[in-house]
């Protein structure tokens, strides 16, 4: 685009009520958000501090292997956003019927474990169908009040010491009574006593929970959904880390010393960091921002030139005999992932402040990996490829509620719109992410 037409842009949208906007963060958050004001005659830049946009959804390409961060699938339950997806994406999309298990026990049984008692030791499964068959008996009394109240409360004290406990300790790494139960109708599989019953002889075809059924793109990596978002989108800024923000003068700075003046501005960095950037902050406003906590992901990709044990989509790890809580498999998603002939694994590992990585992670999650017996060998690894992924999930503990509302209510008052999983710090999925950025577009074209 000519410096001319950029001006026209420009112009343009400061004759518009409410001024300019201005987008820092290129993830699927920023991007998605730049798509819809696009939709509404609006060309708002976009301000990335990477060499590449994309934030999470990038995907990496080495040695004719395609590695995202961790698995990144498209689940669908609104079917507005399926719809524009597929208008955006067309054939490139491919559905796939969800292949997860857990492995406990020495052995696996199908995902979610509360669903499919099926494959477990005699005495663990009987355990486990009497304390939910207790559970469902006393939830109209019960009223949890966090996460360890409310396991026990919907599937009883087996499935809750056997699975729930070990595996959501292991992945938010803190115990489950300083978990709240905000997040949990969203991501957590209720079955009902009848499905339960159903699945304890034998397994059931259908698959329960919002995943049952995914999207990913036919190749190339998750990468292409935000291309087919920003396809023809020139207001793109890489390199331009913003390092200050004066929410007075409504201006901010990039590391490399320029400024830009907004009238409206829309944050999808983490929000911890923007307490950093922020001039001016009362003191108050400070402390919610140190109440924000949350949990890191070391992602371990796996190139393999060996056959490798493990045909599942995903598997779940809730025992501590193994670092990781997580492993995938990119090529399940599809085979342009990999050169001919070969496989990819992803391994995820959570840390965080109170329980931080081992500095020897990687020759650990190696060595579990031939514990569990899915590679033979660490020469099968012919190329490795780390993510550390600092910002994975925000966690919900009894102080994100308030500290969350009481930073938004300051940023509004501002003109700051914190959007996205970090930005708005909630649990999102990339379907969640994109109608937020839809409602937010809309919100700030109509002012
Ligand atoms: C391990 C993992 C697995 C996931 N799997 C799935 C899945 O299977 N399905 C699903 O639907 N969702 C999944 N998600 C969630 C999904 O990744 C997010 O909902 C989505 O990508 C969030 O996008 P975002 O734009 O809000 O954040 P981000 O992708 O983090 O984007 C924020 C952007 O802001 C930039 N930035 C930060 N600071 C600055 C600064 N100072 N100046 C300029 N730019 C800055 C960053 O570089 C980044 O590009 C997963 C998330 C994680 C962590």
């Amino acid at each position: 685009m000519s410096t001319e037409t950029h001006s026209l842009i420009h112009r343009a949208q400061d004759s518009l009520p409410g001024g300019k906007i201005i987008i820092i963060g290129a993830g699927l958050s920023g991007i998605a958000t730049a798509f819809f004001l696009r939709g509404s005659g609006i060309t708002a830049p976009v301000y990335e501090k990477e060499k590449n946009i994309g934030g999470l959804c990038r995907s990496t390409h080495i040695n004719g292997y395609t590695f995202d961060y961790c698995g990144h699938l498209l689940h669908f339950r609104r079917p507005e956003v399926f719809t524009l997806l597929h208008s955006l994406m067309g054939k490139d999309l491919t559905r796939h019927r969800r292949d997860a298990s857990v492995s406990i026990f020495n052995t696996h049984i199908r995902y979610p474990f509360q669903a499919n008692l099926h494959g477990l030791p005699p005495q663990v499964r009987a355990a486990c169908l009497e304390g939910f068959i207790q559970a469902k008996k006393r939830i109209p009394s019960d009223h949890p009040e966090n996460f360890a109240q409310w396991s026990h409360c919907h599937f009883g004290r087996a499935i809750t010491e056997y699975f729930m406990k070990p595996y959501n300790e292991k992945f938010w790494t803190v115990s489950l009574e300083e978990l709240s139960c905000e997040w949990v109708n969203d991501f957590i599989v209720v079955p009902t006593l009848r499905q339960v019953r159903a699945r304890i002889q034998r397994e059931e075809k259908r698959r329960l929970g919002y995943h049952s059924f995914f999207w990913y793109p036919s190749s190339g990596g998750i990468e292409q959904l935000i291309k087919s978002f920003t396809r023809g989108n020139q207001s793109m800024h890489t390199e331009h880390e913003v390092v200050r923000i004066d929410p007075v003068t409504r201006r901010i700075w990039f590391s490399h010393g320029s400024s830009q003046q907004y009238d409206r501005l829309v944050s999808t960095m983490p929000l911890p960091l923007l307490a950093n950037v922020i001039a001016g902050l009362p003191d108050t406003v400070r402390d919610d921002f140190k109440k924000l906590r949350w949990t890191s992901i070391y992602n371990i990709n796996l190139g393999l030139a060996q056959p490798v044990n493990f045909d599942h989509h995903w598997m779940y790890f809730p025992e501590h005999a193994h670092s990781f809580f997580r492993v995938g498999c990119f090529d399940r998603f599809s085979p342009s992932l990999v050169p001919p002939g070969k496989r990819s694994l992803y391994v995820e590992v959570s840390y965080s402040k109170g329980k931080p990585l081992d500095k020897k992670i990687e020759k650990q999650a190696i060595d579990d990996l031939m514990k569990a017996k899915i590679i033979s060998s660490p020469h099968a690894i012919e190329t490795i490829h780390v993510n550390d992924i600092p910002f994975a999930y925000p966690l919900y503990d009894f102080e994100w509620k308030t500290a969350r509302s009481n930073i938004l209510k300051y940023l509004h008052a501002y003109h700051i719109f914190p959007v996205g999983r970090f930005g708005g710090w909630q649990y999102m999925s990339m379907e969640d992410v994109i109608l937020e950025a839809e409602r937010t577009a809309a919100l700030l074209a109509h002012r």
